[in-house]
């Protein structure tokens, strides 16, 4: 009896307007692919990814150049295997702040005094900012990161002017933003046909551009 009365709460809760099981898992939610589409979709996915991988392949010697250098000392970057242009910010953030991590010595510390000839000098870590301190010298910061402390603490304070002006300004007419309507997918089918006559192209795409990435590789075992 108390089963019985169990289902029939469940049922009757289930069919209640506007409850959150009817909107999630009741109504039907219509998926906005079709089995062709996604599959052209794998395609020119996978196409893209080989094409980069090639790329990637074929300019593994070489390193990185400086293009440019902001007046803050940010640097832009041409990375030729991956073909696009990368600044500083893409770097952990002690690559921003003015004293950027040193490459070549393990300690950013500004008023570090270990030596060669002092025991301290091998034993050190390098923060998650990208900035090295000895253990030594990251105690005597109170296990903070003072230059990039430094940093963020400037950096909030420009922020926060920033945003009193623009709170304080005045929004212009063409300020607003104007929603637009998406669309309504009245032309489903027509892009489901066009889809099809892409899916050869597509296949043949893929196919040209596996070759291209086998012989690159080949080309490098010959020599
Ligand atoms: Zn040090
Ligand atoms: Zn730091």
């Amino acid at each position: 009896m108390a089963d019985q009365l169990q289902k029939e709460a469940h049922f009757m809760f289930q069919n209640r307007e506007d409850n959150t099981f009817h909107q999630y898992f009741v109504n039907s939610m219509k998926y906005s692919y079709k089995p062709k589409q996604l599959h052209t979709l794998s395609r020119k996915c996978a196409t893209l990814l080989l094409e980069i991988f090639t790329k990637m392949y074929e300019a593994r010697h070489l390193y990185p150049l400086i293009i440019s250098s902001s007046d803050d000392s940010i640097n832009t970057y041409k990375l030729p295997s991956l073909g696009y242009e990368i600044t500083d910010r893409h770097l952990p953030r002690g690559f921003v702040t003015p004293r950027k991590p040193y490459t070549s010595i393990l300690c950013d510390f500004l008023h570090c005094n270990c030596t060669s000839y002092t025991n301290c000098s091998d034993n050190g870590i390098v923060l998650s900012c990208g900035h090295g301190y000895h253990s030594r010298c990251l105690r005597r910061c109170n296990f903070k990161c003072l230059i990039c402390l430094k940093y963020l603490k400037n950096e909030i304070k420009i922020n926060v002017e920033s945003l009193k002006i623009s709170m304080t300004k005045d929004l212009g007419e063409n300020e607003f933003i104007v929603e637009q309507d998406e669309g309504t997918g009245d032309n489903e089918s027509d892009d489901a046909e066009a889809v099809a006559g892409e899916i050869e192209i597509e296949d043949n795409l893929l196919e040209n551009t596996k070759k291209t990435f086998l012989s690159a590789k080949n080309c490098v075992f010959l020599f």
